[in-house]
């Protein structure tokens, strides 16, 4: 067992780290109190920034400028970018990831062609669209309908809750095509550009916490799109798509977790050594110091149960999908208790509005939720665990 990150991977987390130190995070804050008006175009100025240190083209293929790294640098990058500004991370994870990374698996060589490297320089950002208002861990309980007329599909429906949408100039949107076939092979993947008629944007939803990302519903009302457009012209297969880059989006959603519980560590360590109380610093009481102990320990342990998922993909090991449910899962109920925690040692300087702690306190609540849930998490895990008893 090794745990030492290669040369190359350590130079990556050094050059990421520094520059999100530099450019990304003395923003966040301003990113999360900005009017809505104003969010689009600081995130999009944020995005063609990560292209500086190739970001948003890290596990995208080398044809069109992305660097085909491992997922373990990819997640050691995104623990950087994360940290620095979690509304900035759920953007650039959206488009480079949810949008691009199923572009780059499914998609055809015209598809990939037309976007990838677009999207790998901000040129284009894109959106994943598969929640809607009645239907969100139910994903065979969507209700949007494409029909095929002649050489076109047609889609009616309603997504909500899309990260990007305000900004994204293409959406790949989920769709039942055959009902009856039920969600494992009637449900299809299309690419909706912006623009194309029938698609509207709604306006940008108030969020608890990342404030600073980019969330409004869209509605497709008679959407007419051509057969082009369905993802790697594969009709039926948009659930099975969607479950594999679910499965190990999982890591994305670790990853911001840890990178979140990060920031919380650094700014409750740094206030724990300047604050005195009793003529001491306060992390010198027990109380505190055990505190900042319990949040170093379960941000490592998260960031060891990432790791260990990514690098169990790589190795295409079977049980990859479970470990990354397992990191999703640690990783994402540990940020809460990190950041209530974090918030704890700030005390009431902490819970006053615009200090970096109460909008990480804010942020880091979204992790159980994103990404599949905890219950969804649990639900995989107990699965699985129990198919192992039975059989
Ligand atoms: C900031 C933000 C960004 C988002 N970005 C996107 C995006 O880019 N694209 C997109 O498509 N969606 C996006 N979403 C939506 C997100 O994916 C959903 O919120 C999430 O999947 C949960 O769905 P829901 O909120 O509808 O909860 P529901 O599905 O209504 O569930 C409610 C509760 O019931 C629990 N529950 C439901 N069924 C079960 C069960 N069988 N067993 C145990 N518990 C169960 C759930 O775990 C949850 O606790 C975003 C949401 C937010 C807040």
């Amino acid at each position: 067992m090794d745990y030492e990150l290669t040369k190359d991977q350590k130079e990556l987390q050094e050059e990421v780290a520094r520059f999100c130190r530099e450019e990304i995070a003395p923003r966040a804050r301003l990113l999360d109190e900005s009017p809505k008006d104003k969010v689009g175009g600081m995130l999009r100025e944020n995005l063609k920034k990560l292209t500086k240190i190739d970001y948003l083209g890290l596990g995208l293929d080398t044809r069109y400028g992305g660097k085909g790294l491992d997922l373990i640098s990819q997640c050691i990058a995104s623990e950087e970018v994360a940290k620095a500004c979690a509304s900035t991370f759920l953007s650039a994870w959206s488009s480079a990831y949810l949008f691009g990374a199923m572009l780059q698996l499914f998609g055809t060589n015209l598809q990939r062609d037309k976007y990838l490297s677009g999207l790998i320089k901000a040129d284009i950002v894109g959106a994943l669209a598969y929640t809607e208002p009645d239907a969100g861990v139910d994903i065979a309980g969507i209700n949007t309908i494409a029909d095929k007329k002649g050489d076109k599909w047609v889609i009616n429906g309603t997504k909500d809750l899309v990260t990007n949408a305000s900004i994204a100039d293409v959406f790949l949107v989920l769709a039942y095509t055959d009902r009856d076939a039920g969600d494992g092979s009637g449900m299809t993947l299309f690419i909706v550009d912006k623009g194309t008629k029938g698609l509207s944007i709604g306006s940008p939803i108030e969020t608890m916490g990342l404030r600073g990302a980019s969330i409004a519903g869209i509605s497709l009302d008679n959407c007419e799109i051509s057969d082009d457009s369905v993802l790697g012209g594969d009709v039926g297969k948009g659930f099975n798509q969607l479950e594999r880059i679910l499965e190990v989006g999982r890591l994305g959603m670790a990853t911001m977790s840890i990178g979140i519980g990060t920031a919380c560590m650094d700014n409750a360590t740094q206030y724990a050594k300047g604050r005195k109380a009793f003529g001491r610093q306060i992390g010198k009481f027990q109380e505190v110091g055990f505190k900042l102990a319990d949040m170093f320990t379960y941000n490592d342990l998260g960031r060891m149960l990432t790791y260990k998922a990514a690098w169990s993909f790589e190795q295409g090991e079977k049980e990859a999908g479970v470990l990354a449910s397992c990191a999703k899962l640690f990783a994402s109920e540990a940020v809460t208790n990190i950041a209530n925690w974090a918030l704890q040692v700030f005390a009431g300087h902490g819970y006053v509005k615009g200090t970096d702690i109460e909008r990480l306190y804010r942020d880091a609540r979204f992790c159980e939720i994103g990404g599949g849930t905890s219950e969804m998490q649990r639900s995989i895990i107990a699965n699985d665990v129990l198919d192992e008893f039975l059989h």
